[in-house]
């Protein structure tokens, strides 16, 4: 979709600090963190939000969810971390194409702050 900031970075038209790849989704850092690590799980496929969600994305977001914990663990994130999804711009999203914030601290502190400002 043009003009979508995401889809921009899943075709390289915009860079970004990338952690994985496949067929179906990126991973990327987040541009303005609000933990040590803050990172995007990203479909490839333009979703606008979990209001578009249909049974044909199944697997996908499966795929996705799945992908989160070996992703966390390996930016050091072993202890647990935040999984977030926005849905809708009166509950916080910005960018209207369907991505799971991973937040956390690799630190035995956790996290101290995070959802509020997400
Ligand atoms: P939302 O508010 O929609 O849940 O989350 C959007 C997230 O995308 C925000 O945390 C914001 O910092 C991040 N973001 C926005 N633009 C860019 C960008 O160009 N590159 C990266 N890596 N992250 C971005
Ligand atoms: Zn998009």
């Amino acid at each position: 979709m043009s003009q979508c900031i995401f889809c921009s970075i899943v075709n390289g038209a915009i860079p970004s600090n990338k952690i994985f790849e496949s067929d179906e989704m990126i991973a990327i850092h987040d541009i303005h963190p609000v933990a040590p690590v803050h990172f995007l799980l990203i479909p490839k496929l333009h979703i606008s939000s979990m209001l578009d969600v249909k049974d044909e994305h199944h697997e996908l977001l499966g795929k996705i969810l799945v992908k989160a914990p070996s992703l966390a663990k390996g930016l050091g994130l072993s202890d647990g971390f935040r999984t977030v999804i926005n849905t809708g711009a009166s509950h916080g999203q910005s960018v209207f194409h369907l991505h799971v914030h991973i937040i956390g601290n690799p630190s035995q502190d956790g996290l101290k702050a995070g959802i509020d400002q997400l």
